[in-house]
């Protein structure tokens, strides 16, 4: 059975990404990870540091160098602070770090949220560090889903991890029940990525305990769509997943995890699409936690002039600055010229996608205040717009007037 969710987008145009495997970029000239307004610095500014060198805290959540060069401490880029690295020509110098010697069933809640912290694990899928989610979720969790939905149609990194990386999903879906004492994992993705589906039930194995869904191929699949497809549970704006009793995260979150507990290693890179018709070669790939924007363009053979890197989808993504957040699947590139607004044409799209039965072309009238109040922030209205009005955006700024 595939299962749905009120209103969303079926994208005309499906990933042309889907059979390029993963490719490991380890060099880069610098990185950038997100400095939160609870950062401290663990490294003297300046200090020559390995991949894997301890450089600071966000909060309790230990940051480490991505790559081996020199720690420039906190930078501002585009209004935004980062723990900032710079490539010395060290490459590949790294810790060594101690791997896990305990069996899984040996390991209780506290052993493993001490473990995603002392590793470093974000949930890439929320951006929350993977400790605080487990802690919000043990005993109050009874499902744990692994979101393998891509952030739009274009992306196809969620399914190039499936099928390259199952073992460590199951692995570390295993790891996330022991944590969060959920009864059963669901894998969820879109109907017809059967690899993926074949995948994953290679060594999920174990019907009591996991569960694969087939999702129909509309997006974005945030919180509230999943929560939807999966047991028809509607959230309301302010509500996750977690409220209800359900830990959705990213596939690369139960890798890191699963990974970090092998090698003793903590999380130093991520997993991306870069794609669209401004980037010269598309490709998935792993890179450095923190990559900056041109050393992927680079690596792609070049960003076309006109073009900017959105985060995520096409549906409510935003102009990444800088870096590869912790947050960022995919980055699709952008022509503002072929997205110039024009009039409302009175379609009525906008407001058949809108999952919460919404009609966003109010906000064309003054309305954005009381749209805002029950928006959702899927930004399906504004992808479907034929007329390329930013409804989503302009909802936003209204509700801030
Ligand atoms: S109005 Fe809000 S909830 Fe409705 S489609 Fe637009 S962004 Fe999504
Ligand atoms: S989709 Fe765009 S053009 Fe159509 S009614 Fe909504 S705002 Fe107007």
């Amino acid at each position: 059975m595939i299962l749905e969710f009120p209103g969303g987008a079926r994208p005309s145009d499906r990933t042309r990404l889907g059979k390029k495997e993963i490719e490991y970029i380890n060099g880069c000239s610098a990185t950038c990870i997100k400095a939160e307004s609870d950062r401290e610095l663990v490294c003297e500014i300046n200090r020559q540091v390995l991949r894997g060198t301890l450089i600071g805290r966000n909060g309790e959540t230990p940051v480490y160098s991505p790559i081996a060069g020199i720690f420039r401490g906190v930078m501002t880029l585009e209004g935004i602070e980062f723990f900032v690295v710079t490539a010395d020509g060290s490459e590949g110098e790294e810790v060594i770090f101690a791997p896990e010697t305990r069996p899984l069933n040996e390991l209780d809640f506290e052993d493993i949220k001490e473990s995603a912290k002392k590793f470093g694990i974000i949930d890439t899928r929320s951006g929350i560090p993977l400790w605080e989610l487990l802690e919000r979720a043990h005993g109050n969790c009874n499902r744990v889903v692994i979101d393998g939905t891509e952030t739009d149609s274009l992306s196809a990194i969620n399914y190039r991890l499936s099928i390259e990386q199952a073992k460590a999903i199951v692995g570390g879906a295993k790891i996330l029940l022991k944590a969060s004492g959920a009864i059963k994992c669901v894998y969820a993705a879109e109907y017809y990525r059967s690899a993926a589906f074949n995948a994953i039930a290679e060594y999920a194995t174990d019907e009591k305990i996991f569960a694969l869904a087939q999702l129909d191929e509309k997006y974005p699949y945030g919180d509230f769509a999943l929560m939807y497809a999966l047991y028809v549970k509607k959230l309301n704006k302010n509500q996750t997943a977690l409220d209800e009793g359900v830990l959705i995260v990213s596939p690369e979150t139960a890798i890191a995890l699963y990974n970090s507990m092998i090698s003793g290693m903590p999380q130093l890179d991520r997993y991306i699409t870069v794609c669209g018709d401004g980037i010269k070669n598309g490709a998935n790939l792993c890179v450095p936690r923190g990559i900056t924007l041109r050393d992927i363009a680079n690596t792609c053979g070049g960003l076309e002039d006109g073009y900017f890197f959105a985060e995520d989808s096409l549906f409510s993504g935003q102009p990444v600055y800088g870096a590869v957040y912790d947050t960022t699947h995919s980055l699709i590139t952008v022509n503002p010229e072929e997205r110039i607004p024009t009039d409302c044409i009175s379609c009525g799209e906008c407001a058949e996608v809108c999952p919460v039965k919404l009609l966003p072309s109010e906000v064309l009238a003054g309305d954005g205040r009381r749209l805002f109040g029950h928006c959702i922030g899927c930004g399906a209205c504004e992808y479907i717009c034929p007329s390329n009005i930013p409804l989503l955006k302009l909802i936003n700024k209204e509700a801030k007037k």
